[in-house]
Formats: C-alpha cells, structure tokens, sequence
C-alpha cells in the first residue's frame, strides 16, 4: 500500500496568524465546507452558503450541543420559535431601543465603521484620514420587514436578533405542558439576524447567523451557584470536544460592561488567528426578561412553588452561543500539517464526534471486482454513521483528500479482502494501519467514533 505504517511523519509548526486564516478560507472552498454566498453573481457581501461538507460538520456542532445541553439531561427541554415576530416583543425586551451600536460615517471615503471597534477613534482605518469621523448615530441592528401584502405600520415584523426571547415568551407554555419546575431550562438552535454595520472575519461576524442558547430558570437564591455551574461547564464542553486550553479562556466582564439588569457576565473567547474573541456569553440575568415580559403581555410568567406556597419570577441563567461560529474556531483547532515523506500532509484533527465523515471506503483500485465488496462494506457502515465512498484517484491522494476533510477512518478494501473478509483501517491522526475483519468491522470502529 503506497501509504505504508512505518512512514514517521515531522510536524510542521502553523502559525496562527493571517496566513492560517488564509489556508482554513481556502480549504473551506476547495472541500466544500463554506462557499461565498450568490457567487455566480459577483457575492453577496459577508453571506456564506455550507457547502457538502461544512453542512455536515455544522449540524455536528449543534447536534454536539443538544446532546449535552439536552439529550443528556432531565432538566433541560427544547423549542423552536419562529423567526419571524411582532414588535411587541422587541419592545418589552428593549431591543428597540437599546439594541443598537454607534455608527460613524468618515466623511474622506465614506466607509461606515462601528465606533466603539475603531483602534484609533479619529483615524480612518479605510484612508488614514485625521478627524474625518461624524457623529456617532445610534443604528439599530434589527432587520425590519412587512408581514402581508399591505407595507404598513400594522404589518411591521422583525427577523430575530437572537433566539432567546421565543424561549421567554413561551416560558408558561412549557411549564405548563412539560410539568418542569426551577430549576429547570429551555433550549434553541436556530438562525438570526443582525444588520452588523461591520461584518467579516470570514463567518465569525455575519448578518445571517446560528445560534444555540439555554435559559436556564432558577429560584432567585440559587441564581450565583447556577451561573457559576454553567459558566465552568460550558468551558469544559469545548474541551471536551478538542478546543486545546491554551487557545480558550473565560473572561468575566468588568463592571462598566455589564447590561443593567445582569449581576455576572462570563465570555468564553477563543485565541482566533487576530486575537481573542467571543464563542460565548454566559449571562446572570436576574428576572429582568420574564418581569418585562409580564408586564407588556398583562400575562403571569412566574412560578407557584407548592412545596412552600410562594410565588416568584424565577431568575435566568443564559449561555448563549453561536453555532457558525464555533464551527469556525473547531476548524482553526484543527488544522494541522505535517511533512511526510518529502510532503505536506494537511489534516484536520476534528473530534470525531465533530467530523463531517466518519468512515471513507476505499477500494484500492476501480476494478469491477472490488466495488460489489466494497459498497457492501458501505452498506454495512451506512445506517450508523455518515460515510463517503471514493473509488477514483490513487489511493495515497484518496487518503490525503480525507486527512483535509477530517474523516478518523478510512476503511480500504483490496484484493486480499476477496480471500481473507477483511479489511484496512487506516486512522487519521497516527496514519496507522490495522487489518479488521468484515463482520468484527462495526464493533471496532463504533466506540473509537462515540
Ligand atoms: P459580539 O460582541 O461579538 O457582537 P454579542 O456579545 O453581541 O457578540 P450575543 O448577543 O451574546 O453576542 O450572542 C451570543 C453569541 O452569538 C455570540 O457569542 C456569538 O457566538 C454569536 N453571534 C453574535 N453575533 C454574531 C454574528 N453577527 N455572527 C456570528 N455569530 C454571532
């Protein structure tokens, strides 16, 4: 086999600078992960499509988060709103009013910037002009449309800014019909909307995003303990699934950061190639949100405790994530290269749980014998985790088109295979290679894939 076990591979150091940006932009369009948006027609400023692989790998971010956030826990249920919502509820949430960023004009070139992001608040980053800025307006950063032929004031709906208020607003609902108590949270996946006045950074800041956010409701005693419990395991979640401790940090916000109503806010940030930057906020959000709520609705949004006979607006806990986000920073992770035998090997190391394709067959060459073997051996694999099959090119680019894509295992099936029913396995990290039979292959590759 021309990708021999006894190859030693030297590792290359990868900066993670402009160039690593570069190198994951590039690979993302090359594989299929994230292809510009409306491409054939010249783009569509800071909008992405996921291409093959990216929607595979992005589904596998969210699923990894509702099975922690979710599947295995009793006191975590889901939801899905709807994007689409009145102005009545950005009202009672303030984000009509207060969701909004300072907007300056240069009044040289004219590019818009976001005040507070400038490095130099009187130079222009796009021309160098001294003192060109305007005056900050406030622009509010809800995309506003019409719902119904007729565009009047009547018909103004709002494409959400973030998930969370479908889970306040549907706070009795689900006590109600799921027999939850505080504590006791509800769980969102889902896309947003911002009018970001400065996208970019690839997809880290984008007018269309996914989210995945927890509110996590409590007795109001029991507030400080809670948010100290998600702000550790939220941490650990990205851990867990390969994000290296020395490229993430939690940073709690100074005093003159915090919302009005939030006694603690924590970020966890990830060492992006320009430096920290948010993957996630955990907030301690007090009963702000459901007191609004019922207030502008006239409805009661709290909880009768029967145990004690009171009544209280429990507090909320919130770790709040972005989906595309974080997909882009497991990306970062795991990029690797190394040289191999006088060549660059670029592999990403994902989790396996993250990767897009878990198993590739690969039979070693296109002759007729060998498929019929070798799609039963895809048929087999099929219905437990998602797999590719590739039957052109030499089989060492075969291998290195999966090390790109992060597939942990590549089951190839040659000649022998006919005599002997079983198979090679060549893992992705070590590139060793082990012989497996057929009928033990499941039951060797299902818990290296859990
Ligand atoms: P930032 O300060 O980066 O604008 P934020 O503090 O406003 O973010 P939150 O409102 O706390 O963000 O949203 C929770 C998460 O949603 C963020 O941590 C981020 O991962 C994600 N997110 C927010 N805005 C965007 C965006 N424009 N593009 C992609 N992801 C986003």
């Amino acid at each position: 086999m021309s990708d021999a076990a006894d190859e030693t591979p030297t590792p290359i150091d990868v900066p993670n600078d402009a160039s690593l940006m570069e190198k994951i932009v590039n690979l993302s369009k090359r594989r299929g992960f994230v292809f510009p948006s409306a491409e054939i027609y010249g783009g569509f400023r800071s909008t992405y499509d996921y291409g093959p692989i990216g929607v595979q790998l992005l589904r596998n971010v969210k699923d990894a988060w509702w099975r922690a956030m979710v599947q295995m826990r009793d006191d975590v249920v889901g939801l899905d709103a709807a994007i689409l919502s009145p102005p009545a509820i950005w009202e009672a949430s303030g984000h009509l009013k207060n969701f909004t960023d300072p907007l300056v004009d240069c009044r040289n070139c004219h590019e818009r910037f976001r005040q507070d992001q400038l490095e130099d608040p009187s130079t222009c980053p796009n021309c160098g002009a001294k003192d060109s800025f305007t005056e900050a307006r406030q622009f509010n950063l809800m995309f506003k449309t019409h719902a119904g032929p007729v565009e009047s004031d009547a018909a103004v709906a709002y494409l959400r800014p973030e998930t969370a208020q479908g889970m306040f607003v549907n706070f009795a609902n689900v006590l109600q019909s799921s027999r939850k108590k505080p504590p006791f949270g509800i769980a969102q996946i889902g896309k947003s909307f911002r009018n970001e006045i400065t996208p970019g950074n690839f997809v880290f800041r984008t007018r269309e995003f996914e989210q995945m956010e927890l509110e996590f409701f409590v007795p109001p005693d029991e507030a400080d303990r809670w948010y100290e419990y998600w702000v550790d395991a939220r941490y650990q979640w990205y851990v867990d699934l390969g994000i290296p401790t020395e490229k993430l940090r939690i940073r709690p916000h100074d005093a003159d950061e915090l919302s009005h109503y939030s006694s603690g806010t924590s970020d966890v940030e990830f060492l992006f190639p320009w430096g920290w930057g948010e993957l996630e906020g955990i907030a301690n959000r007090g009963d702000y949100d459901l007191t609004q709520h019922a207030t502008h609705s006239g409805e009661k949004l709290d909880y009768f405790d029967q145990a004690n006979g009171t009544r209280y607006t429990p507090h909320v806990i919130e770790p709040a994530a972005g989906a595309t986000r974080t997909m882009m920073a497991f990306l970062l992770a795991a990029y690797d290269e190394e040289e191999v035998r006088g060549e660059t090997r670029t592999v990403l190391r994902l989790h396996p749980r993250l990767a897009p394709y878990k198993v590739a067959v690969l039979p070693l060459s296109k002759k007729d014998t060998l498929t019929p073997r070798a799609r039963e051996v895809l048929a087999m694999l099929q219905p437990h985790v998602m797999c590719d099959y590739d039957e052109t090119q030499a089989i060492g680019r075969r291998y290195r088109r999966q090390d790109e894509l992060g597939t942990p295992y590549c089951v190839t099936v040659d000649f022998d295979s006919l005599e002997d029913d079983a198979v090679t396995v060549r893992e992705r990290d070590s590139m060793a290679q082990d012989r497996v039979k057929v009928d033990e292959l499941l039951g060797y590759l299902l818990p290296k894939l859990a």
